[in-house]
């Protein structure tokens, strides 16, 4: 035996110290070698402790982006959701993509460590298990296949089999890239529109009406790539809730996660239509209006 005590408390023996010495492991975030077999998440725990959460309650209920500092109501959206409400239900995202989270989202990726996809899958589900609610099956975000084919690793997949497991839920490839996502800010407004709403196709449409759908990805940035492919299995009559590891904030996120502010005029998300099963902020499938906040 290597370790006196569980991963998360290790009390190395002689023999581990000798095998450390001859094979180091280094946290993924400092650096600094550690003791503990795969790790959490491959941190140490002072860096275990600098990640940070999206500040989810402050934030848009559909889209998540971060809208001030003033803890929010349920179901309270920004002004963009409110006038063109995207394909899905709510973006989650879990942590800011920020050190320590972009080392081990790298080290996941880029060295394969397949171990942190099934401890992210786990995090994941211990965080957003009540926000998810009764989903029918989990899918992620594919990658083209030339990207995957230089990579030869799908973090997203191995980050949603994950997940399903911890869930209980099955897993779903329900989705095809058809090419990878262009970026938006390069194309005129046509084009956009055309990047967006072709880049994926589904597969098995007829298995996906009136059915919910965890849609899963690593990291999210502009969310581009996860509302194409919300908008695909939206189109094919899914329910989606995308879920994501981590979230870039935006130029303005940036500033109200040092200084944040409250924005005003935001006003409080409301179905339309269909069901309201997103969860504690109360989403909807088919869109959003504003009444009037507080
Ligand atoms: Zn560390
Ligand atoms: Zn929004």
């Amino acid at each position: 035996m290597l370790y006196a005590s569980t991963p998360e408390d290790v009390t190395p023996t002689p023999l581990a110290r000798v095998l450390h010495w001859l094979l180091p492991a280094h946290c993924l975030g400092c650096g600094e070698p550690d003791w503990r077999p795969r790790a959490s998440l491959g941190l140490c725990p002072p860096c275990r402790s600098l990640l940070v959460r999206w500040p989810a309650r402050t934030s848009c209920a559909r889209c998540g982006r971060l809208i001030g500092a003033q803890e929010l109501p349920p179901g309270y959206c920004c002004g963009r959701c409110r006038s063109a409400p995207p394909p899905f239900a709510a973006l989650l995202s879990t942590w800011t993509y920020q050190p320590p989270l972009d080392a081990v989202l790298m080290g996941f990726k880029f060295r394969r460590l397949d171990y942190l996809g099934v401890q992210l899958g786990r995090a994941l589900a211990e965080i957003h298990r009540r926000e998810i609610g009764d989903v029918a099956a989990v899918v992620p975000v594919p990658l083209y296949w030339t990207r995957l084919l230089a990579r030869g690793f799908d973090q997203a997949a191995i980050l949603a089999r994950s997940l399903a497991g911890e869930l209980g839920l099955p897993y779903r490839r329900a989705l095809r890239r058809r090419r990878p996502t262009l970026h938006q800010s390069r194309l005129a407004k046509d084009e956009r529109r055309r990047n967006l709403e072709t880049a994926f196709a589904v597969r098995d449409r007829a298995a996906w009406p009136g059915t919910r759908l965890l849609l899963v990805d690593d990291v999210t940035t502009t969310g581009a790539t996860l509302r194409a492919a919300a908008g695909a299995l939206s189109r094919a009559g899914a329910e989606v809730t995308a879920l994501t590891v981590g979230r870039t904030p935006g130029p303005s996120e940036h500033v109200r996660l040092k200084a944040p502010m409250v924005e005003k005029g935001h006003t409080r998300c409301k179905k339309d239509t269909g069901s309201s099963r997103g969860g504690a902020r109360g989403t909807s499938k088919d869109g959003w209006t504003g009444a009037g906040l507080v």
